[in-house]
């Protein structure tokens, strides 16, 4: 027995039965706002902007601090409407040759237009992305704030894609979005890479958390799905990582799907709107964060980072 629990059984079994219960993984949610605080400091992260340099550069000197490798893939994007983008993979690796790997990815760019916004004078602007981009990106360096402090046992590969966001989704071919993701899938670090799973965190920050489960998610990995959710159950996050269906949501699971990688989304895309498929909590009708200028600090919390950081944590301290 644990000296711990031994003490326990003996003295303070109140205290203890509450100890046990709480989660143990050190995940500091607070920290992980402070992460998105300092991207929304560099402004948006547009491709062929400043702030997109900046913050590429800073998640990369991030991420030296904390990581075994960080790889950048860099290459040239054109877009449909024939613009040259700078676009930049970020990889950082902990224990790079061990075969046993979990994959985590992220997209660190921003929507150039809060198409979403109710207000059409917003839509042409880019959006801020605290939820939609800053959330993903701000886990990611807060695990390698743990990963760094108790290395894992583990391979463990934290991505972080670019231009998720750019253009249109309902383009058929989807050429101007997932250019990250399609990008790695075409690229990956090693010939045989077979991570054991993999995982797309997106919007994952919102102060409304409710996590359904992504429906390319259930049809492509439903193990990754069920290993996910019942983490989450067993750390008591139930009510947020909500075991139903959600909507099938294109992102950069996608292409890392097709390349033959067992990769999920986590995704809260009901970001404070009540809508089909949405739960029944969300905030007042008409409300709806997504892609708008509303996407900003005080939508999200770090209570919510905390929830997602400790179950993204633990499925790599079980293994
Ligand atoms: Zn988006």
């Amino acid at each position: 027995m644990h000296p711990l629990l031994a003490a326990c059984s003996i003295f303070l079994l109140a205290a203890c039965d509450r100890f046990d219960r709480a989660p143990k993984t050190p995940f500091d949610g607070v920290q992980a706002l402070a992460y998105i605080e300092a991207q929304l400091a560099f402004g948006p992260r547009v491709p062929g902007t400043p702030g997109h340099v900046r913050t590429g550069d800073w998640i990369t000197a991030q991420m030296r601090e904390r990581a075994d490798t960080v790889i950048e893939q860099r290459w040239t994007h054109t877009t449909t409407d024939g613009v040259a983008l700078p676009m930049r993979n970020i990889l950082a690796r902990y224990n790079p040759d061990a075969p046993q790997r979990v994959l985590y990815v992220a997209h660190w760019d921003t929507r150039p237009r809060a198409d979403s916004d109710r207000n059409l004078g917003n839509q042409q602007l880019p959006i801020p992305g605290a939820n939609d981009g800053g959330s993903g990106v701000a886990l990611l360096i807060a695990l390698g704030d743990q990963l760094k402090a108790l290395p894992p046992t583990v391979g463990v590969d934290l991505l972080f894609v670019d231009g998720e966001d750019y253009g249109d989704f309902n383009d058929p071919e989807l050429r101007d979005v997932l250019i990250g993701a399609r990008h790695f899938a075409a690229n990956l670090p090693s010939p045989g890479y077979r991570p054991m799973f993999g995982v797309v965190w997106d919007m994952i920050g919102d102060a409304n958390l409710e996590l359904l489960q992504e429906g390319y998610s259930l049809q492509a990995a439903p193990e990754v799905v069920a290993r996910v959710w019942d983490t989450a159950a067993q750390l008591g996050y139930g009510k947020y990582f909500v075991k139903q269906p959600g909507t099938a949501i294109t992102d950069d699971h996608l292409p890392l799907i097709n390349a033959g990688l067992r990769v999920i989304d986590v995704i809260d895309i009901c970001y404070a709107a009540p809508q089909r498929g949405c739960p029944p909590n969300a905030p007042a009708a008409g409300t709806n964060y997504h892609h708008t200028m509303q996407d900003t600090i005080d939508k999200v919390s770090a209570a919510s980072l905390k929830i997602v950081g400790d179950v993204a944590l633990k499925l790599i301290r079980d293994l």
